[in-house]
């Protein structure tokens, strides 16, 4: 049934003159999709299903050439702008209403260059585009945990995953970009060459133009890893967590632990008895030696008796799959996140009373072993902040009806909130946002002024908007 009014997006394209449109259409390689076109619908829709918005166009690019079109389509009409990798931010800003979305899902092309120890991927590859790729020679990059997220939103705010505490940050890992900026250059960003964009790409979101290909070093990993995924009954999550907090203060860096505060799910993995109750649980990974891997983990493992333990020797790329079930497209998501300076009995006490109190059985308080090799690097080396911290804190609030809404984001917030108060808390990571509603000073300490400089140098204009932004000094704000 049609609608009496039109959408932003319907809107926004009868104000621009149709032989632009045309022209553009024309000229593109890839698709140019518009309100009235079939596509458009799966092409305005994000990972969370909590986003509803209506861009004028898609432009689905095909290539570079692509891209700068799109930019200067959107500069020339002084269209809103977004940009889309994975489509996985949480807050949605893959996608705008009623301007251009420079879409990159159809450039996902991979190459490993095995001399050099690298691997070029296109800017809308997921994780698992480049993973399968590189496990191919027994190689990978320090990427995130889930294969269906975009690489370009991960690498751009940070990147925590398996190997980060051993390889570091997915920016880390960068050697160079190839990016557009605002004017419609491609530029190509290094140590080398523009090394401050280089360096502000590392860290500063997608603030400072469209990354067409990243170049990443790489890393002998696998094929087979093991991984440790151990579940506890929440009466047992005062042991369990404590004992998380023992392990995390001597662990090697060639292993890694997250510990989450959840319910059970109804999969037959778990007894049927214990379905719905109040759980801890660990997912960790080590490499190396893999027939010691598995006592590295016995003193989370033996601290009471599991629900589950689901360990076992794995190959690399199914552990960085192993997930991809639990965050289902279209379900609804709020993901709130804060950086800590050690773990006290409030934290865990914290993680404890409201997952009892969580509206959904699907969301989960997870807290992130992070620091070695990502806090190896120098704070001021990249426009990345929070190296110190050697734990964060993530609030990912997962629920199915919109009728929930309210709930589930006031229970995230409320949350957060609380742990927010406590001394040992700062910062935000740019990869679990909410809705982009905190300060973005936030993100970058001490890096922030550096940060408008180079955003002031390359996007005056501040074209580049639809993301936790940094407003050029031109702009005020
Ligand atoms: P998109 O939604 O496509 O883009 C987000 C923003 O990034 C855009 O608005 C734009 O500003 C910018 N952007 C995207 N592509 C480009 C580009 N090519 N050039 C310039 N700017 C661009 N994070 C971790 O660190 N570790 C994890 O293990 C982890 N696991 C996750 C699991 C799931 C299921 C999900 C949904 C997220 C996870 N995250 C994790 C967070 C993830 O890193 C962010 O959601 C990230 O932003 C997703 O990137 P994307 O390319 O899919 O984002």
């Amino acid at each position: 049934m049609g609608s009496l009014h039109k959408h932003r997006g319907e809107v926004a394209l009868e104000a621009l003159p149709d032989d632009a449109v045309r022209s553009l259409v024309t000229r593109f390689h890839g698709d140019v999709l518009r309100p009235s076109d079939e596509g458009y619908e799966d092409a305005r829709a994000v990972w969370n299903g909590m986003i509803d918005r209506y861009p004028a166009l898609v432009a689905r690019c095909a290539g570079v050439a692509d891209v700068v079109a799109a930019v200067n389509f959107a500069r020339d009409h002084d269209l809103p702008l977004a940009v889309r990798g994975g489509g996985h931010n949480v807050a949605g800003t893959a996608v705008c209403d009623g301007g251009v979305v420079v879409d990159l899902a159809e450039m996902n092309g991979v190459r490993v260059d095995r001399e050099e120890g690298t691997v070029r991927a296109e800017g809308g590859a997921t994780l698992g585009d480049v993973d399968r790729e590189t496990q191919r020679f027994g190689l990978a990059t320090a990427l995130g945990a889930v294969s269906q997220t975009g690489i370009a939103g991960l690498t751009l705010n940070g990147g925590y995953g398996h190997l980060s505490r051993e390889h570091g940050l997915a920016l880390d890992n960068l050697v160079s970009v190839d990016i557009v900026t605002a004017d419609g250059q491609v530029r190509t960003a290094s140590e080398k060459r523009n090394e401050d964009l280089f360096w502000a790409v590392r860290g500063g979101g997608g603030n400072l133009g469209v990354v067409s290909a990243f170049e990443y070093d790489l890393h002998e990993v696998g094929p087979e890893v093991y991984a440790f995924f151990v579940w506890f009954h929440g009466d047992d999550a005062d042991a369990a967590l404590a004992a998380f907090r023992e392990w995390t203060e001597t662990a090697p860096r060639n292993a890694g632990v997250l510990a989450f505060t959840a319910h059970v799910p109804e999969l037959e993995e778990f007894p049927e008895r214990t379905w719905g109750e109040p759980a801890v649980a660990f997912l960790g990974s080590a490499r190396g030696d893999l027939e010691e891997a598995p006592a590295v983990y016995d003193p989370l493992r033996e601290v009471a008796t599991p629900i589950a333990d689901m360990s076992g020797t794995i190959a690399y790329v199914d552990l960085q799959s192993m997930l991809d079930e639990d965050y289902p497209d279209g379900l609804r998501y709020y993901w709130k996140s804060v950086f800590l300076e050690e773990l006290t009995d409030e934290v865990f006490d914290l993680m404890v009373r409201y997952n009892d109190s969580a509206p959904s059985g699907l969301s989960t308080i997870d807290c992130w072993h992070l620091g070695d090799a990502v806090a190896d690097v120098p704070r001021d080396a990249t426009a990345f902040w929070h190296r110190d911290k050697p734990y964060m804190l993530t609030v990912e609030a997962n629920w199915e009806e919109p009728d929930d809404d309210d709930a589930n984001v006031n229970w995230a917030r409320e949350v957060f909130a609380d742990v927010q108060s406590l001394p040992i808390a700062s910062g935000r990571y740019g990869n679990f946002p909410g809705m982009n509603e905190d300060p973005v000073k936030l993100l970058y300490g001490d890096n922030y002024d550096r940060l408008v400089a180079v955003k002031t140098t390359y996007d005056p204009e501040n074209l580049f908007r639809s993301n936790a932004n940094v407003a050029p000094r031109t702009t005020g704000a």
